[in-house]
């Protein structure tokens, strides 16, 4: 079965038993062997195998609106965050800049400690151990982790959103940065998040007597105030073309099956993110997306190509005399940091879905002030 299909069979099973008590029961953790309260479509939606509207549309054809407005907002949050981050990439590459300042911190026992699991704190150790071996913690675990991380375990809030990025199926630049980022209180200035035993005996499945966390401490303060900068989206140029799929947005061809570029491939970031210490399982989960990729691409435009790297991409502008490389318009992160440093010796165009440029803007201010446009965004596309 293709990803895609097992996605969409995964979303149609959950809709129909378990969505319509996603507002009540969402918040508990039932433990690795009973994700059924929450959809679980994180890692198919951070690659777009399958897509917002796509999840959107499935949920609303079953229940009305008001029954799932919960759910809907959620998936926008993945939006929201995303055209946060766009509107201010100063954000993204500043976290990169303390991650190469914190990279001697990565000795410390403490931090290794908690990377290992082996800390005095049982739940954030069951947490970390499970992270590790599925790729997955429930939204709750991933509060009370960062929480506990930051303000129990005193550790650079950094660290902990690159131990997340580099383990998390559904790492995703923007979500997980700005949810890090929200916790230790730089986000809503001065309002942190602080997971305390009550909170956590009450959701999680597994009780923990004797925890001994610090639930009585200030925000993170930072002193850089981040300014927004529009968005550019480029406008398409297609002559000697190469088209580049990527698997940050998977489902971005079976859109647009016309054949309107030259030549077609695929970008393939694992030796990019491999070099970033991604873990095996995120690299592994990463290829096998590539590899269904790639065999559309096959199927619809007969094309097998498959870059890795630099040179790989200037051989074959030279040997095919590419003049324009187009890609499905990468966000920040570590695959979009990779393809902007080529840009100023290759014409490379982002393409940006009409979604895309609709809702990023929209990330102005705060997730209240976005979720007034969500009736506008579902009009304009369902
Ligand atoms: C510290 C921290 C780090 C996080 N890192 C990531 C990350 O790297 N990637 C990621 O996709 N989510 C991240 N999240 C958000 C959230 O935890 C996951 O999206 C959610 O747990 C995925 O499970 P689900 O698919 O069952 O979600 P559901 O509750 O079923 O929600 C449906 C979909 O909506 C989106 N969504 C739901 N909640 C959020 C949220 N708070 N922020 C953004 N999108 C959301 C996801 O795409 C999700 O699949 C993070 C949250 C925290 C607190």
């Amino acid at each position: 079965m293709s990803m895609r299909t097992e996605a969409f069979e995964h979303l149609n099973n959950f809709s129909e038993n378990y969505l319509s008590k996603y507002s009540s029961d969402r918040n508990f953790d039932f433990g690795k062997d009973n994700r059924t309260n929450t959809s679980c479509l994180s890692k198919y939606l951070t690659h777009r195998v399958i897509d917002e509207l796509e999840v959107i549309k499935s949920a609303h054809s079953k229940y009305s609106y008001l029954t799932i407005e919960k759910f809907i907002q959620e998936v926008f949050w993945r939006t929201y965050w995303k055209g946060w981050l766009e509107l201010r990439p100063r954000v993204w590459k500043a976290y990169r800049e303390d991650l190469v300042k914190l990279e001697e911190y990565k000795k410390n026992i403490n931090y290794q400690n908690s990377i290992n699991a082996k800390t005095t704190v049982e739940c954030f150790n069951d947490w970390a151990q499970e992270l590790k071996e599925t790729g997955y913690l429930h939204n709750h675990a991933r509060m009370w982790f960062a929480s506990i991380w930051i303000f129990t375990l005193k550790l650079p809030w950094q660290l902990g959103a690159d131990f997340f990025l580099k383990h998390l199926l559904d790492g995703d630049a923007a979500s997980n940065t700005l949810s890090w980022r929200w916790v230790a209180g730089l986000q809503t200035k001065g309002k942190h998040y602080l997971a305390t035993s009550w909170n956590i005996n009450k959701f999680s499945a597994k009780k923990y007597n004797n925890l001994k966390l610090n639930e009585n401490t200030s925000p993170i303060f930072e002193s850089e105030n981040f300014t927004q900068v529009p968005i550019h989206f480029d406008n398409l140029v297609n002559e000697n073309s190469l088209f580049l799929i990527h698997n940050l947005d998977s489902c971005y061809l079976l859109k647009h099956k016309q054949k309107t570029f030259n030549n077609y491939g695929l970008f393939d970031f694992n030796d990019v993110l491999d070099k970033e210490n991604y873990s095996k399982n995120v690299l592994d989960f990463k290829a096998k997306i590539n590899l269904e990729i790639l065999e559309q691409i096959k199927s619809d435009f007969g094309a097998n190509m498959i870059l890795k790297n630099s040179d790989d991409l200037f051989k074959v502008i030279k040997e095919k005399k590419i003049e324009h490389v187009i890609m499905p318009y990468l966000t920040c992160g570590y695959e979009n940091d990779f393809i902007s440093q080529l840009k100023d010796k290759v014409k490379i165009c982002y393409l940006a879905r009409d979604y895309d440029q609709f809702c990023f803007p929209f990330s102005t201010k705060g997730f209240f002030g976005f979720k007034d446009q969500i009736h506008k965004i579902l009009t304009k596309f369902l």
